[in-house]
């Protein structure tokens, strides 16, 4: 049974869940929608001292900036697994929770991943424009792909979905390497460092979290020990990779090409990407299925009816 209004913890929306999800919210929480406010700014100052709960997403996130404008702020709950662009250290030393979404999205990711490892090297996206434009009528044959099986999959970060996305590159027949901050106890083969693993692979498959810790961690040397016809996937976050180094490296044609479904400053990405040949393009739309965001917003609600029923939280930070 939904509290009486009064009584119901009062949220502040920064992005909204699935419909389902916003629905079980509007039951259980007195909700507020910065999201959808024509003065966000006007709405803090009348109902920030009076949220106990923030909803949000890998983007916008939540800025440190906000916590003085939430003085009772309790909880942030982001429907995303990277928590990149959430102050997590500025939540805590407030004493306030921050919940992510694990695990619920490792395989819409890693299949996205392989989508577009399979993009790269069979072409898929050249196909079709082969077929739409009329060119397989005019040239014949397009020109040829190259073969999974053997290659070599270099993973940075192997993590939750760096295993799922290993998982699979092994059922295509795939060789897997890795790099992580530690060793795990798996067969496949370790590299101490990114630019070691990428002097060995056919893939760099890019499956670390962004931020501070990991930014730049492609970087032109990096890029420079690839060999001239291996890819690089990313997956994980834009910080990840000096995007100018790569742009470089990409007109040039130092490596093979680039499969990017992350960048610096979505969604108005470096145009510079719009120009080039040898590059996949994909919208940060890894998890972008109605399951799996479904399952995140799920994970949003159950984390903050657990918060204020005063039960464990099931996925904290
Ligand atoms: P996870 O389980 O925490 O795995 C992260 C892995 O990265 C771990 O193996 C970790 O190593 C490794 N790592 C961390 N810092 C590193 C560094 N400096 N150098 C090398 N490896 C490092 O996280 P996850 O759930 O797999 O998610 C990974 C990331 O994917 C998220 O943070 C998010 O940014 C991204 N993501 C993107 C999308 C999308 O839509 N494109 C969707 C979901 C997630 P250790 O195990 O040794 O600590």
């Amino acid at each position: 049974m939904s509290q009486p209004r009064s009584e119901q913890p009062e949220l502040l929306v920064l992005r909204a869940l699935m419909p389902a999800q916003m629905e079980q919210l509007e039951q259980a929480f007195r909700l507020h929608r910065y999201d959808l406010a024509d003065e966000p700014n006007a709405l803090l100052d009348a109902v920030g001292s009076r949220i106990r709960g923030v909803v949000t997403g890998g983007v916008p996130g939540f800025k440190a900036e906000m916590l003085p404008r939430l003085p009772a702020l309790e909880i942030v709950s982001t429907s995303s697994v990277g928590t990149d662009s959430i102050a997590v250290a500025a939540c805590k030393e407030k004493g306030v929770y921050v919940t992510n979404t694990p695990e619920v999205l490792n395989d819409d990711v890693a299949d996205l991943a392989i989508g577009l490892v399979l993009n790269a090297l069979r072409r898929l996206g050249d196909g079709h424009e082969y077929v739409r434009s009329g060119q397989w009528a005019q040239r014949g044959m397009m020109p040829l792909g190259r073969t999974l099986k053997g290659k070599r999959m270099g993973i940075v970060g192997l993590g939750r979905i760096g295993l799922e996305i290993a998982k699979r590159a092994e059922a295509m027949k795939m060789e897997i390497l890795y790099t992580s901050r530690s060793r795990k106890d798996v067969p496949y083969t370790y590299h101490a460092t990114p630019a070691e693993l990428a002097a060995n692979c056919d893939v760099l498959m890019l499956a670390c979290p962004g931020g501070p810790e990991t930014r730049h961690l492609v970087n032109a040397s990096v890029l420079a020990a690839m060999h001239k016809d291996a890819w690089l996937i990313n997956i994980s976050r834009g910080s990840v990779v000096d995007e100018a180094a790569l742009i470089s490296a990409l007109e040039r044609k130092a490596i093979g090409g680039a499969g990017l479904d992350v960048f610096d400053n979505e969604p108005h990405i470096d145009a510079r990407f719009q120009q080039l040949e040898n590059v996949i393009l994909f919208p940060h739309h890894a998890s972008g299925t109605i399951e799996t965001r479904t399952a995140m917003s799920q994970l949003v609600v159950d984390n903050l009816k657990a918060h204020f029923s005063g039960q464990p939280l099931p996925t904290p930070v």
